[in-house]
């Protein structure tokens, strides 16, 4: 406990005070000398004259050479503006924002005129705006109402190797644009690795190459691993300082929590060190959600005898440039987005970085003298641990909402879709097959309503179709609820003393509730709520109180998002056979029928019984839905609840058929349309789309 707290940020620590004070001076040589300053510009004629003579270039050049900020510039001098905006864009919010920012200085003009940006919830761009930086998510929006991009006669899409899913999805987009329009641009920057698989994709496009002035590095590793990569981080930082010349670090970690319980802990230390080191080191912080204005103080210049230190995320990595780093500590991980199978959506995850990162990472160092990077890894970890590049988030993340997404943008056939790296075969159809019976796309392929409100929920289909379903049906507040305490472990403990478990026993059973286990999660909750969500209650009845606070919070999170998209959130009054009704709209696969004294699923057949733990245990239902089968001695049905057959029907008509009882035969009958477009050759799809029967 003590270890935690000492990791939570307090409010108002000193060092939050001492991030505010002024520091030194802003470089002052003019704008127009830096800029020439930078390696793109020696290369500014050879670059334009590409650009005007091929309709899609690759532009390749270390980090920091002034590809972003300096190209577009140039197009726009030369002319290049007369018929359309000047695109650009990026990854990351942040650096859509910051890289504007810096060229409207550049420019010397007021932001959101010449120069402008528009990234979600801000567009700060107006008719004069003719160079625009945007995330590469925006211009997927603007690609959604005009194929054409017709407002841009150059679209740059800057970062693409780091294949963000916009950008896989941006990028057939704009080659097929680019083949309707000969008038349009498209340059491609990228890192020197990838260059040749853009360059074949769009035709053999050129590859231009901006030689960058780098200086060596020196990769320093540890002599063993430590289990604390924030504490390891500290101390190496500490060491640097006290024992090597001057010149910046730069520290790269996973996000604004860590970053600032580490920018704490080093003002500390340093403090610590007495009054003549106190103000040695400038602690600086970079992440995403920084104010601007505390983000540009990374490239102040500092008094002589003052070192920087920057504790970033991996927005330093390429996005960002900060002249004078030579030291760089890379504890080798990095956050992620990807697919969490129990939440049932994307979620941020701290996973370890791959080798190009950490060469990237490294790189750094060397910008403008020679430089170390300081490893908290070991080489037999960077050699066999770590993947050689990251996997593109459209290999990473759930299908079927990357499918769903693609549907909404009016991309009837994905199988043909010319993506960079097709997801594979199986996969897609997959995808498919599942939106398919979820009612997000037609037998023909083609999206519906329901699919297209769908497609704006990052998350798994089904739970976005549970949550619209129940915001229709008048139960969201009861669904989010559920949904959030079901995508949390479980929350009952059963200690060991048997005295005791039997009060746990008899606790859980007065919260139960005999539908099911769905309608007590709800009952456990709200309980709780009414007492206050108070930790005595919990303690009482036996349940985990940090567990039901997480759900709290993902509650919260789920609600959020209902709001945004203006769905409301009424209440039922706990409506049981309402709330599991429109939960089967989502989960229809998880639903088993009883055979004598077990169940079998309705998708496979599989013989599955009851969980012991379950409010329904005992209980002779004949039809159930369950949440998650677990396998330990045999196949368990966690979280189960009673259902009508027929609530399946109304579901999933796509996935059920109601048994004529008259015929004893069960047909199988495929789904042709769907079975005729996409998978001739494909007997995986032939079984997955076969309905199901149910009786009664
Ligand atoms: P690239 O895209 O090739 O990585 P950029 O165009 O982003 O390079 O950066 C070129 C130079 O401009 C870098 O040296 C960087 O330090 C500098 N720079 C970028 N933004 C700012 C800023 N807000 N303030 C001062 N310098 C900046
Ligand atoms: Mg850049």
């Amino acid at each position: 406990a003590k270890e935690r707290q000492e990791n939570r940020p307090k409010e108002q620590s000193e060092w939050r005070k001492v991030l505010n004070r002024p520091l030194g001076k802003i470089d002052k040589s003019p704008m127009a000398q830096q800029r020439r300053r930078l390696p793109v510009y020696h290369q500014r004629e050879a670059l334009v004259e590409a650009i005007k003579n091929n309709p899609v270039v690759v532009i390749v050049g270390e980090t920091g050479s002034g590809k972003t900020t300096q190209i577009t510039q140039y197009l726009y001098e030369e002319g290049f503006a007369e018929t359309g905006m000047i695109g650009c864009t990026q990854p990351r919010r942040v650096a859509a924002k910051s890289i504007a920012q810096r060229v409207a200085d550049e420019v010397g003009t007021e932001l959101g005129k010449l120069v402008g940006y528009s990234i979600r919830f801000e567009n700060i761009t107006s008719p004069d705006t003719k160079i625009k930086y945007m995330t590469d998510g925006m211009l997927q929006h603007e690609a959604l109402a005009d194929q054409n991009i017709s407002a841009y006669s150059v679209l740059m899409l800057d970062e693409a190797h780091e294949r963000t899913l916009s950008t896989d999805v941006l990028l057939p987009l704009v080659k097929a644009a680019s083949k309707r329009r000969p008038d349009l641009r498209v340059i491609v920057t990228s890192a020197t690795l990838d260059a040749a698989k853009f360059s074949e994709y769009f035709g053999n496009a050129p590859v231009l190459e901006i030689p960058g002035r780098t200086f060596p590095v020196e990769i320093v590793w540890p002599s063993k691993l430590e289990s604390d990569y924030l504490a390891a981080s500290l101390m190496q930082i500490m060491q640097i300082h006290m024992s090597e010349d001057e010149g910046d670090i730069l520290v790269f970690l996973t996000g604004q929590e860590e970053i600032e319980t580490a920018c704490e802990r080093l003002y500390e230390r340093v403090k610590a060190l007495g009054p003549a080191m106190a103000h040695t080191l400038e602690i600086m912080p970079v992440y995403s959600a920084l104010p601007s204005e505390m983000q540009s103080r990374i490239f102040e210049v500092l008094p002589a005898g003052v070192r920087k230190c920057i504790l970033a995320t991996n927005i330093a990595e390429t996005s960002l440039t900060i002249d004078g780093i030579r030291y760089v500590v890379d504890p080798g991980f990095v956050k992620l987005s990807v697919w969490d199978p129990q939440l049932g959506m994307n979620s941020l995850k701290i996973v370890p970085i791959s080798r190009a990162q950490a060469n990237q990472r490294a790189g750094r160092a060397g910008r403008t003298a020679p430089g170390k990077c300081y490893r908290l890894y070991t080489e037999q970890i960077f050699e066999n641990e770590m993947s050689s590049s990251t996997v593109p988030e459209i290999q990473r993340q759930n299908l079927a909402h990357a499918a769903l997404m693609l549907k909404a943008m009016g991309i009837t056939d994905l199988l043909s879709f010319d993506f960079l790296d097709p997801p594979s075969r199986p996969a897609l159809l997959g995808a498919l097959v599942e939106l398919y019976q979820l009612g997000a796309i037609d037998s023909e392929g083609l999206l519906t309503r329901v699919g297209r409100k769908m497609a704006d929920f990052p998350m798994d289909p089904a739970m976005a179709k549970v949550l619209i379903r129940s915001a229709d049906a008048g139960c969201a507040q009861e669904m989010l609820t559920i949904i959030a305490v079901l995508s949390m472990p479980s929350l009952f403990y059963r200690p060991s003393d048997s005295k005791q478990r039997d009060a746990a026993d008899r606790a859980r059973r007065r919260l139960s509730d005999g539908t099911g286990d769905h309608m007590t999660l709800l009952n456990i909750y709200n309980t709780w709520a009414k007492s206050g969500y108070s930790k005595q209650w919990c303690a009482d009845n036996f349940i985990h109180e940090r567990t039901l606070r997480r759900a709290k919070d993902v509650r919260h999170q789920l609600a959020g998002i209902l709001q945004r998209y203006q769905h409301r959130l009424d209440a039922c009054g706990g409506d049981a056979q309402l709330i599991l009704q429109v939960l089967a709209s989502g989960y229809f696969r998880n639903a088993a029928k009883i055979s004598g004294t077990v169940y079998h699923t309705l998708i496979d057949n599989t013989e599955v019984a009851i969980h012991p733990a379950s409010a329904l245990f005992g209980k002779r239902t004949e039809y159930v839905l369950y949440h998650t089968l677990v396998f330990t001695s045999r196949e368990y049905m966690h979280n189960v609840s009673a259902i009508q057959p027929s609530w399946l029907l109304n579901a999933a008509p796509a996935f059920f058929e109601k048994m004529d009882t008259n015929t004893k035969r069960r047909r199988t009958e495929t789904i042709k349309p769907l079975f005729n477009r996409y998978s001739e050759h494909d007997d995986d799809w032939r079984i997955s789309a076969q309905k199901k029967y149910v009786k009664y």
